[in-house]
């Protein structure tokens, strides 16, 4: 059993096999009013959870090295296969930025491991990968341009500020682009609703 808790302020989401479909995706928490996606929750923390069963299996091996072909190998690449679409299609709803960045990293630690045993196509590895460089270059923009703003630093500092912000903003247009196109090319279609 699996419990949902509120993104924001941790508060556990209670009776939740009596939340309707049309509630799930836009559930007002009982203690603090935000309004979160469940389905997005459940989706993330199964994802989470099964992440965590395949690293602990990962590191309880001799030497961290799983051998292949060997049951316990079988049960860590399931685990990381469900945490794969656990947090996938946690991506097709609306998850809140924190929780969208942990998805993330975990989803691009996945993606190396997969790419490494041709379990995923690259064009799907690329893509989450992009979308962290992505979240990065935006978060960096995002602070320098708070320290600008700000007043921040002294003349040379604020200079070099400047020119890494500026940097960045010619790159993050081309990400997106570059994201949008990754998108289209992989069959993001039919994911299954996560269960409750
Ligand atoms: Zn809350």
């Amino acid at each position: 059993m699996i419990t949902v808790l509120c993104p924001y302020c941790a508060a556990e989401v209670v009776a939740l096999e009596e939340i309707d479909d049309a509630r799930i995706d836009a559930y007002v928490c009982a203690e603090c009013g935000r309004e979160f996606s469940v389905a997005a929750q459940l989706a993330y923390e199964r994802g989470q959870l099964y992440y965590q069963a395949a690293v602990e299996i990962e590191q309880a091996a001799p030497r961290r090295r799983v051998k292949e072909d060997t049951p316990v190998f079988t049960d860590m690449l399931r685990n990381y296969q469900l945490a794969y679409s656990g947090l996938r299609v946690a991506f097709q709803f609306a998850l809140p930025p924190l929780y969208q960045e942990i998805a993330l990293e975990i989803l691009a630690d996945i993606m190396q491991r997969f790419l490494k045993r041709d379990l995923v196509s690259p064009l799907e590895s690329s893509y989450w990968t992009s979308r962290v460089t992505a979240w990065k270059t935006d978060a960096e923009y995002t602070a320098l341009q708070h320290k600008l703003r700000a007043g921040e630093g002294n003349f040379l500092r604020r200079w070099r500020w400047r020119m890494r912000r500026n940097q960045l903003a010619r790159v993050l247009p081309k990400l997106r682009v570059r994201i949008a196109e990754l998108e289209r090319g992989i069959a993001f279609t039919e994911l299954p609703y996560p269960q409750r």
